[in-house]
């Protein structure tokens, strides 16, 4: 029987009020823990990527590059949202969680991107015989977007679905909508 999975990528503290907040973040995962709690059962797996830096990360501006410092492993920053952890706890299916960006000198947005890792979750979503992935999560123009288009490299296309409501951007959706479009990847609001 094909099977539908849920993944949510880096619903950490940081990316919603820490260091590196996206707008409409607070909402969108207090949103996705109710639709967890809802429709959790309809899912007998959800995959959870995590950011998970060293200290001295190169994608931090204190290192020379882009953003600043973020989900750094162990730190408060890096937790999941509480609302969101407590509705996987409750979720009686299995929750599956997948780190990146753990090597100083790389970053990945997309856990596509970490080798060993994605080995992992491509044998994963054989083995469950998943045909169907909704995914969401943060932030929508960046490691949203590059996970999405790694995925589709490896399966097709048409097998994802995006959650808009619970995927927020910096840029207010408008490349992850480009991305959608491009590859006509299915959109529900
Ligand atoms: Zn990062």
């Amino acid at each position: 029987m094909s099977q539908k999975a849920l993944l949510i990528v880096d619903p950490q503290i940081d990316f919603i009020e820490g260091t590196l907040p996206v707008p409409g973040a607070v909402d969108a995962m207090n949103d996705l823990a109710k639709y967890v709690n809802e429709h959790g059962h309809e899912y007998p797996l959800i995959i959870v990527t995590a950011d998970h830096h060293p200290l001295h990360h190169c994608s931090f501006n204190t290192q020379g590059g882009p953003w600043a410092e973020h989900c750094i492993r162990n730190s408060v920053g890096a937790a999941f949202w509480p609302p969101l952890f407590q509705a996987l706890h409750d979720y009686r299916g299995y929750v599956h969680t997948l780190y990146k960006g753990q090597s100083v000198h790389r970053d990945e947005y997309s856990v596509f991107k970490n080798p060993s890792v994605s080995v992992e979750i491509r044998a994963y979503i054989r083995e469950m015989n998943i045909s169907k992935i909704d995914i969401c999560g943060i932030a929508g123009d960046f490691c949203v977007s590059d996970t999405l288009l790694d995925a589709i490299r490896y399966f097709s296309p048409d097998m994802f679905n995006l959650l808009r409501r619970f995927t927020p951007s910096f840029d207010g959706g408008h490349h992850l909508d480009g991305v959608v479009s491009r590859y006509n990847i299915s959109v529900t609001d």
